[in-house]
C-alpha cells in the first residue's frame, strides 16, 4: 500500500490533510465500513479518491449529479488518475474509453450514476473489473424522508450484498435521523464506524440586514467584490431577472439562472460560472445541487430562505476552498409572512407543516440573533463554540433593551382588534394615528389607542419584525396575514417572562466594512496575471479554471514567487502531475522569462531530495567527464541514467552501470549517494 502523506503530495498536491481526512482515509482504506459525516467543503471527495488509489481494485463511485461527476473526472485526470465516469451526459467516445481503461485493468475509479445500478448487466460488469470498493456521495439520497430521495439509491445495498464489498458513505447531512436511515439501508445490518466532523465553516463570514432599498443593498455588496465570483439567490424567477440586469447596469458581469430557462441556457450559465472568473450568478435554489467550484467568493440571499439548513447549504457553496468568502443574507417582515404562507399553503402533513415552522423559526432567531452568529448557527447543529469574530454581530454587537413593556401593548393591540390585523394597522392604533382605517372601526375608542405614541413607527415596526421573527405573532394564512397571537407569547402577556430585542438600525444604514484583499498590494499584479495564464489554459483545454490550479494555489504562488521546478512543487496544490504539465507556463510568468531548460529526468525529480542528488552526481559527471586529469576520452551518462541513480541509491549502482562508467565515475558517484 502506498504510503498516504506521499499519494497526498505527489497526486493532489496538498501538504497536509484537513482535519478528520486522514482517519477516514485510513479506515476507507482499509477496507472498513465508513460513514462520515463532513460539511460542504470538508473535502470529501478525497477521503475515497485517496484510498481508491491506495487499494488494489476498482472504486465505484456512486453520485446523483453528473456535472460534478464529470468535473471530478476531469480533476483527477488533470492529476494522472486513470477515472471515467458512465452517465447519460456521455460521448460514445466517452464510455468506450472508460469500457477499454476498465477492461484493460487501468481504471483506478468509475463514477456512476444510480439509474445504472438498475440495469441488468451492472453488477455483473462492476464484478469482472474487479470492483473492490463502494463510495456512496450524497448518501442522504437514500433517505425517503429527505428531499433528495433517489428511489435508485436503495440498490446500492443490493450491490453491496451481491459482491459483498465495504462501503464508504458520504453526506453533509446532520440530523440523527437521516443518519440512522442510511446505515439501515446502504450498510444491510452492518454497523459502519462513524465519523462526524464538526460544522463549522470558519472562513465564511455570516451576516444579516433587514430589508432598506434591497436592491441597492445587493448592489452595494457586489460591487465591492466586483471580480469575484458570486451567487446571489432570489426567492424568485421574475426577480432574478431584473436582478442580473441590474448588476449587469452597475458594470458587472451577471447572469440569471433558473428552472424556467430551457436546459441549453442553464448549461451554458453553468459552464460560463465554471470557466469564467468573476461571473455572478442570480439564481432561485434551482442553482447549486450541481455547482463544484471551489474558489466562490460570495453568497447573497436577496430574500431569506425556507428554513436554517437551506441557509446553511446555500451560503456553504462559498469559499469550499478554504479562503476567506462573504455571505450577507436580506430579511423582513415580508419574508417571514411568505414563507410562513409558503408552508400554511403547503400539502405537507399537519406535523411536518409543524417541523417547517420550527426551522424557519430557527433562522428568524439567527436572523434576530442577540449575539455571535455563529454560536446560534452550530447551537442549532449541536455545537457549542466560542464566539467567532467573523459575523457581523461579533464585529458590531446590538445594542440591546428590554422590551417587554411594549410587546405586551403590542400584544394588546393585537387581541383587542380581535387578531384581524395586519402590522400596518396595529401601528397607527398604537402610535394614535387617526386613519379612515382606524375611525371606521372605532379603534380610536380603544385603551390601547395611542399608548406608543414615545415610539416611532419605524420602531414599531422594528418590534413587530422581531416579534415575528420570535413566533410571538403570526400572520393567519385564512384572514390575509392578520397577525395571531401565538401560545409562545402567552407567558410575556401575563408577565411571567421578559423579552429582549436588538434596537434596531434600520434607517441608518451602516456603510459596507472594507472588503479583505486576499493578497498584499504588491503581490496583487503577479496574481492577476496567474490567473490570466490559468484561464488561457483551462479555456485550451475546456476545463473549469480550478482544474489547472486552485485560487489558494495561485495565490501561494504568487506570495512565494517560485523560481524553479523544485521550488514550484513545494506550493501546495501542485502534484507532479501539474508540475510536469503547467509549472513551466507558470513559472514564465512568475519569472518574466522562459525557465532555464531542464532534462526531462531532472524534472520527475523535481521538489524530491532526489533532485538534489541528480545535481550533484551531474555535477561530478561533468567534472569527470574527460576524467581525472582532463585528458581522457569524453563520457557521460545519460539523465535518465542519473535519475535512476538518484532514486536506486548506492546498493543498485552496479547493477546499473556498465564497467566503463563504473571506472570514471564509480568512486565519486558512490560518496555522492552514500552521502544521500
Ligand atoms: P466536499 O466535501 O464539499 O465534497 P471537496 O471534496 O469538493 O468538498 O473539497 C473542497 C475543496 O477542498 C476542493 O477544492 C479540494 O481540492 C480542497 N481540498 C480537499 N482536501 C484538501 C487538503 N487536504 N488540502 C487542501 N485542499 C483540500
Ligand atoms: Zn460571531
Amino acid at each position: 500500500m502506498q504510503d498516504a502523506g506521499e499519494l497526498l503530495k505527489s497526486v493532489f498536491g496538498f501538504d497536509a490533510f484537513r482535519p478528520g481526512q486522514a482517519e477516514i482515509v485510513e479506515a476507507v482504506s482499509q477496507g472498513r465500513d465508513v460513514l462520515a459525516i463532513l460539511p460542504t467543503g470538508g473535502g470529501k471527495s478525497l477521503c475515497f479518491q485517496m484510498p481508491a488509489l491506495m487499494r488494489e481494485g476498482v472504486t465505484v463511485v456512486i453520485s446523483p449529479l453528473i456535472a460534478l461527476m464529470r468535473d471530478q473526472v476531469r480533476a483527477l485526470k488533470a492529476a494522472g488518475v486513470e477515472a471515467g465516469a458512465l452517465t447519460s451526459g456521455n460521448t460514445e467516445e466517452e464510455t468506450d474509453e472508460v469500457y477499454r481503461a476498465a477492461n484493460e485493468g487501468r481504471l483506478r475509479l468509475l463514477y456512476i450514476a444510480p439509474e445504472r445500478l438498475a440495469s441488468a448487466g451492472t453488477f455483473n460488469f462492476l464484478r469482472r473489473i474487479g470492483t473492490s470498493l463502494i463510495a456512496v456521495d450524497e448518501a442522504h439520497c437514500v433517505s425517503q424522508w429527505g428531499h433528495d430521495f433517489r428511489p435508485d439509491y436503495l440498490k446500492i445495498g443490493e450491490l453491496r450484498a451481491a459482491l459483498d464489498l465495504p462501503v464508504a458513505a458520504f453526506t453533509a447531512t446532520a440530523d440523527a435521523e437521516t443518519r440512522d436511515e442510511i446505515v439501515a439501508r446502504l450498510f444491510g445490518g452492518r454497523t459502519p464506524e462513524v465519523f462526524l466532523r464538526g460544522f463549522d465553516r470558519p472562513n465564511l463570514a455570516l451576516a444579516f440586514k433587514v430589508k432598506d432599498q434591497p436592491r441597492q443593498q445587493i448592489l452595494s455588496f457586489a460591487l465591492a467584490r466586483k471580480g469575484q465570483s458570486g451567487i446571489v439567490y432570489c426567492g424568485t424567477r421574475a426577480k432574478t431577472e431584473s436582478l442580473a440586469a441590474a448588476l449587469e447596469g452597475a458594470g458587472l458581469t451577471a447572469a440569471a439562472y433558473h428552472a424556467g430557462l430551457d436546459a441549453e441556457r442553464r448549461r451554458e450559465v453553468e459552464r460560463r460560472f465554471q470557466t469564467e472568473d468573476g461571473l455572478i450568478v442570480v439564481a432561485t435554489v434551482a442553482f447549486g445541487m450541481g455547482v463544484d467550484k471551489p474558489d466562490i467568493r460570495w453568497v447573497a440571499q436577496a430574500d431569506l430562505p425556507k428554513s436554517i439548513e437551506a441557509y446553511y447549504q446555500e451560503i456553504g457553496r462559498a469559499g469550499r476552498d478554504g479562503l476567506p468568502a462573504d455571505t450577507l443574507t436580506l430579511y423582513g417582515p415580508d419574508d417571514i409572512r411568505f414563507r410562513r404562507q409558503q408552508i400554511d399553503e403547503g400539502l405537507a402533513p399537519l406535523d411536518r407543516k409543524r417541523a417547517d415552522h420550527a426551522r424557519l423559526n430557527a433562522l428568524l432567531g439567527l436572523a434576530e440573533a442577540l449575539g455571535c452568529r455563529r454560536q446560534v448557527l452550530l447551537g442549532y447543529f449541536g455545537e457549542n463554540p466560542e464566539p467567532c469574530g467573523n459575523c457581523d454581530l461579533c464585529a458590531k454587537p446590538p445594542e440591546l433593551f428590554d422590551a417587554t413593556e411594549p410587546v405586551r401593548m403590542a400584544l394588546s393591540a393585537c387581541l383587542r382588534t380581535e387578531e384581524r390585523f395586519g402590522v400596518g394597522h396595529l401601528v397607527d392604533v398604537l402610535v394614535g394615528r387617526r386613519t379612515e382605517k382606524v375611525t371606521q372601526w372605532n379603534h380610536d375608542a380603544l385603551p390601547t389607542f395611542g399608548v406608543g405614541k414615545a415610539r416611532s413607527t419605524r420602531e414599531w415596526q422594528a418590534i413587530f419584525r422581531q416579534m415575528m421573527a420570535r413566533d410571538l405573532v403570526r400572520p393567519d394564512p385564512e384572514r390575509h396575514g392578520a397577525l395571531v397571537m401565538t401560545e409562545i407569547a402567552r407567558p410575556v402577556l401575563r408577565g411571567e417572562e421578559s423579552v429582549t430585542f436588538r434596537k434596531d438600525a434600520l434607517g441608518r444604514q451602516k456603510p459596507d466594512p472594507v472588503v479583505r484583499a486576499m493578497i498584499d498590494d504588491e503581490d496583487a499584479p503577479l496574481l492577476a496575471a496567474l490567473k490570466a495564464k490559468r484561464r488561457a489554459l483551462a479555456e485550451a483545454q475546456g476545463v473549469p479554471a480550478y482544474v489547472v490550479f486552485t485560487d489558494r494555489t495561485l495565490i501561494e504562488m504568487a506570495q512565494k514567487r517560485p523560481d524553479s521546478l523544485d521550488a514550484m512543487a513545494g506550493i501546495s496544490g501542485v502534484g507532479a502531475a501539474k508540475l510536469e504539465r503547467y509549472a513551466g507556463a507558470f513559472l514564465e510568468v512568475i519569472l518574466g522569462e522562459a525557465p532555464p531548460a531542464e532534462h526531462p529526468a531532472r524534472r520527475k525529480l523535481a521538489g524530491r531530495a532526489e533532485g538534489q542528488i541528480y545535481d550533484r552526481l551531474l555535477e561530478a559527471q561533468v567534472e569527470l567527464m574527460r576524467g581525472p586529469d582532463g585528458l581522457d576520452k569524453p563520457l557521460s551518462c545519460p539523465g535518465s541514467l542519473l535519475r535512476r541513480l538518484a532514486e536506486a541509491g548506492p546498493e543498485q549502482m552496479p547493477r546499473l552501470l556498465d564497467e566503463r562508467r563504473m571506472e570514471r565515475f564509480g568512486p565519486r558517484f558512490l560518496e555522492i549517494l552514500r552521502e544521500g
